[in-house]
């Protein structure tokens, strides 16, 4: 099957839609590809935050644990030793010196917080940092002795409270001895637990931290104010939305909604049932997720916006390609044969083909392309128009004759006897304005051309006789003088003519003026201007015929034919003409108008003599 316009247009058509699918699924491929990436670096962030919250979190509620340690062993040890003095019976004395030296070891050695070890003793109150009570201090009454003995033997870890003075949060230590009654506590300012919190919030923007003991008290606050507050019998603060999540959630993070505002809570159990806590304000903690989040909003919005320009590019480059590729086809529709030739690479393809003139020309492509393309013109060609068409197809010297023009026709007759027109246009030409690719048509025009020359011929003929008639004669030797063809101009007028019309009739009359034109056709070649005036007068134009000598013979031969004229109804009576001549030589260079005169001057000589006669410009109009 050939490949027509059609067909090459169905193609494109087909690979438009392709681009269109590709550019609808790239801008989709995109949205997709930032849609999953947001997702996986929404988790990753977030859950960066989270873990980051935690730490702080888990770090804070080491660090206390850590803290507590140190008073933890030290009331145990205190109390293991004051337990063995008081089974082997030592004094009170002998304990409170004890408790003394052992407060000033803790002070020095181990916390500047531990404000000292004391104690109810065998009914006796001991304090070994030297605080003497006041008359209505009820040791057994206070809540450190209270717990210890709840505790039964284990360390109790005592309600912390707010000292009032120094606003710092208090809380005791305290173990019952093996006597069922008797006590050893220790006070600890929870001083450092608070500065811990300040330093983990200071880590973290828009951060606060604290310490709440499971009662609901803040044990300790990154801001100092909320210490000693108790979060679970307040009611609509910040501290109160956290705490009735902390102890009723299980969850080591959650999030409220506080004044508008949105916070991430981070709790991490301390070890005696108090909670680590670290609070972010949301709006922060995301940040970078919403800044993630307008980046990729941006980044989506601008491939949609070149992905759709692109598209909407494809989609009006396809549409014009299609209207092109329709007007294309509608174009190669006229011609016969519509080649590719490639002058510089020196291949040819076809484009479109009808089998009108011969399939040799729908092979698809060829190498060689100058020798093949010459062979296969020169075997669809008659022989009558072969070295026409050989000139115009020579593709050696295509460039000069398309230097100025953009394309150049030949009508031509085929093989068999059809008028075609050959037509190259020039379709792409280098930088440099060399030819590169040229189209090669041929289109049949057979009967346009057959009706054209009828026309013309009727148009150039004089009717009667055959020649020319005047103004195309004429318009011929015009062209021949002006390209230099110099030459000898005729004019002839029948003698007598009118005598003839009268004693023998107009038609006879028309028969010696189509027999005079007939011996002008015999005598002249196919190179001379032949051509009826009007009436009885006739001219020729010979290129060539420079001198007086050649004319004379040419005219002797014209007159000879005319003397031998025999029309039966003339009964023997002969023709004769009177010619003038003149002669338009190389250099001369002066219009028809001219010449004319000149013959025509001779013309006048010649009547003067009887029979066929021709004058000479310039040689018998001397005498
Ligand atoms: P002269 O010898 O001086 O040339 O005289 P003549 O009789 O030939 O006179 P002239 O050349 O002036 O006359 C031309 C005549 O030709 C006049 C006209 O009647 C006649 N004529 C013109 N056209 C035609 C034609 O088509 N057919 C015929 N039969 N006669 C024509
Ligand atoms: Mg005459």
């Amino acid at each position: 099957m050939k490949k027509g316009l059609f067909d090459i247009a169905d193609e494109m058509r087909q690979s438009s839609a392709r681009h269109i699918l590709a550019a609808a699924a790239a801008p989709l491929f995109f949205v997709a590809i930032t849609v999953i990436y947001f997702f996986i670096m929404s988790a990753y962030v977030k859950d960066g935050i989270i873990n980051s919250g935690e730490l702080s979190c888990v770090r804070s509620a080491n660090r206390v644990d850590n803290y507590l340690m140190n008073g933890k062993v030290s009331v145990n040890n205190t109390a293991y030793t004051i337990d063995n003095m008081l089974q082997t019976d030592r004094p009170a004395s002998e304990i409170l010196a004890y408790m003394t030296v052992q407060t000033d070891c803790l002070i020095n050695t181990v916390d500047q917080n531990f404000t000292g070890i004391y104690g109810y003793i065998k009914g006796e109150y001991l304090d070994g940092a030297g605080w003497t009570p006041d008359a209505d201090y009820v040791p057994t009454e206070r809540p450190w002795y209270k717990a210890a003995v709840e505790m039964k033997g284990e360390l109790a870890l005592v309600e912390p409270y707010l000292d009032a003075q120094t606003h710092t949060v208090m809380m005791t230590l305290a173990r019952l001895l093996s006597d069922g009654k008797s006590v050893v506590a220790l006070d600890i300012s929870l001083d450092t637990v608070q500065k811990m919190t300040e330093e983990i919030a200071s880590l973290t923007p828009d951060t606060f931290s604290m310490i709440i003991a499971d009662s609901g008290i803040v044990v300790a606050h990154s801001q100092k104010d909320e210490i000693g507050r108790n979060y679970l019998t307040e009611k609509g603060t910040i501290g109160s939305a956290i705490a009735e999540h902390l102890f009723s959630g299980s969850e080591n993070h959650f999030e409220i909604a506080y004044a508008g505002q949105q916070y991430i809570v981070y709790n991490v159990p301390v070890d005696n049932n108090w909670q680590s806590v670290s609070v972010t304000g949301a709006g922060n903690a995301l940040a970078p997720l919403k800044i993630l989040f307008a980046v990729t909003i941006i980044v989506v919005a601008v491939t949609v916006a070149i992905a759709g320009s692109v598209f909407m590019n494809i989609i009006r480059k396809s549409v014009a390609e299609e209207k092109l590729n329709l007007q294309l086809s509608t174009i190669a529709d006229i011609y016969n044969t519509v080649h590719d030739l490639d002058i510089i690479n020196d291949t040819f393809s076809e484009i479109s083909s009808k089998d009108m003139i011969v399939s040799e020309f729908a092979s698809k492509s060829s190498d060689n392309m100058c020798e093949r393309f010459y062979e296969i013109t020169d075997r669809l060609t008659n022989e009558m128009s072969k070295s026409a068409v050989r000139e115009f197809i020579d593709l050696d010297t295509i460039e000069t004759r398309l230097a100025e023009t953009n394309t150049i026709t030949l009508e031509f007759l085929n093989h068999r006897n059809m008028w075609f027109r050959a037509r190259f246009i020039v379709s792409a030409r280098t930088a440099a304005g060399k030819l590169s690719h040229v189209i090669f048509t041929t289109e049949l025009i057979d009967k346009e051309k057959r009706s054209r020359d009828k026309l013309l011929y009727l148009s150039e003929t004089d009717r009667m006789t055959g020649v020319s008639n005047r103004g195309s004669g004429e318009n011929k030797i015009r062209e021949l003088m002006n390209n230099g063809e110099s030459g000898m101009f005729m004019l002839l007028d029948v003698d007598k003519f009118k005598s003839i019309n009268d004693n023998y009739g107009h038609a006879v009359g028309d028969k010696v003026l189509m027999s005079i034109a007939y011996s002008m056709k015999r005598t002249f070649r196919s190179v001379d201007v032949v051509m009826r005036l009007g009436g009885d007068e006739f001219a020729a134009y010979m290129p060539g015929v420079t001198d007086a000598e050649m004319g004379r013979k040419m005219t002797a031969r014209l007159f000879d034919c005319i003397d031998k004229i025999n029309i039966p109804e003339l009964n023997g009576r002969r023709i004769a003409v009177s010619a003038g001549a003149a002669f338009y030589l190389k250099d001369d260079r002066y219009p028809f108008e001219e010449l004319y005169k000149h013959a025509d001057s001779c013309t006048y000589i010649s009547k003067k003599h009887e029979g066929n006669h021709v004058a000479f410009y310039g040689i018998d109009n001397a005498d």
